[in-house]
């Protein structure tokens, strides 16, 4: 399409939607990208406020009819292109340029209901195991979340009515170091992630935010679909969203996730006591480095606190190798905690060979910080 042309389709744009009126430095970013994309050219865009930039990209992109990728910054960005600006106006554009326009949102794993940590929660036993330290109201906000599997279609948590507390919803999702992947995972043919994942490769406009495509990065490619253009909106934070991604991260946080995870197995005190004291003792030593960077090789005290963390988990790693279990769901519960305990190991063996060429920080605060590897 021509820059004439891909400005007069935006003026219709403009003379549908409400409350939007015909821009100049709107038409002048919509002939750009036109212009970068039908000679395959890097653009970078820089404009105020009101100038109208979500539109001044889209409508010349979808009109090109190339596979679009959009990474918003914040997830709250991509939920607001998705609920508000893009139906709206693909509406119109189907319209004008007389074909359809497929387009769908694709986020990390823990943003959907996990179907198969629901399957368990049906489990009396399972369930217990699982909600047996949790307050009465958690118990009541994840009894809510199991009712609404029924009704949601996307199980995309960004399309409740509500805010679950950040442990419920816990309770009824899980990341991506956990799941053991739609291969080895009896609910992968109803997960939400994974019906995600499937529609987003059948769009023609793909919505993620600038995380996922950092871990699209950091996964040579594999995670997104095949794509032409990729837009970062507010592409000033791209270098620390994706030095983020791709880069090695351990705390007490991700400690504690694996001794959660463990909780729900097995009841050996010992060995989860032991995990939340190693926990405890790592935070500690990072405390008086927070918002600074670590020398490398790691302080004496950093570098044997890494060893402890390792050998522990290691150790839990071998304890629930141990267990033999006939139960399908106990075993997936197995299956899931190994696959964190274990990426917790590879975390903790980058950090402890890390070279020269990279640099080590901690991030956080003191109560709760992590060592980061970049
Ligand atoms: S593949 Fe299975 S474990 Fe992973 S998110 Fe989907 S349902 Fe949950």
């Amino acid at each position: 399409m021509r820059e004439r042309e891909v400005v007069e389709l935006l003026r219709k744009v403009t003379d549908t939607l409400p409350n939007t009126e015909e821009r100049q430095g709107q038409n002048d970013m919509a002939m750009a990208v036109s212009n970068a994309v039908n000679t395959n050219r890097h653009l970078i865009v820089q404009a105020g406020t009101g100038t109208g930039k979500t539109l001044g990209y889209l409508v010349p992109l979808i009109a090109s009819g190339k596979r679009i990728v959009v990474s918003t910054y914040t997830k709250a960005l991509q939920d607001q292109l998705a609920a508000h600006d893009l139906p709206q106006l693909i509406t119109i554009l189907e319209r004008e340029l007389d074909r359809t326009v497929t387009w769908s949102v694709l986020k990390g794993r823990n943003n959907y209901l996990c179907r198969q940590r629901l399957d368990e929660m049906e489990s009396p036993k399972q369930a217990k195991l699982d909600l047996d330290d949790t307050s009465a109201a958690v118990k009541a906000e994840v009894r809510k979340l199991i009712e609404w599997a029924d009704e949601t279609e996307t199980g995309d948590q960004g399309d409740l009515t509500w805010s679950p507390s950040e442990k419920a919803w816990r309770l009824v999702s899980v990341g991506s170091d956990e799941c053991p992947g739609a291969q080895r995972c009896p609910a992968a043919d109803r997960c939400f992630s994974e019906q995600a994942r499937a529609s987003a490769t059948l769009s023609d406009v793909v919505i993620v935010n600038t995380f996922i495509y950092g871990l699209h990065i950091a996964m040579n490619g594999e995670l997104l679909p095949e794509h032409d253009v990729v837009v970062f909106d507010e592409a000033h934070q791209l270098e620390d969203v994706i030095s983020n991604t791709v880069s090695t991260s351990i705390g007490s946080g991700r400690i504690n996730g694996v001794i959660t995870a463990l909780r729900a197995i097995i009841r050996e005190d010992s060995l989860t006591n032991g995990l939340q004291l190693l926990a405890h003792d790592f935070n500690a030593c990072l405390v008086p480095y927070v918002g600074k960077r670590v020398d490398l090789p790691f302080p004496p005290a950093i570098g044997a606190a890494l060893v402890d963390v390792r050998l522990k988990i290691d150790q839990a790693v071998q304890a629930l190798r141990a267990i033999d279990s006939k139960d399908d769901k106990a075993k997936q519960k197995i299956l899931r905690a190994q696959m964190l305990a274990n990426r917790v190991i590879d975390a903790v063996d980058m950090c402890l060979t890390a070279g020269k060429s990279q640099v080590a920080f901690v991030s956080g605060t003191v109560e709760r910080c992590s060592l980061e590897i970049a």
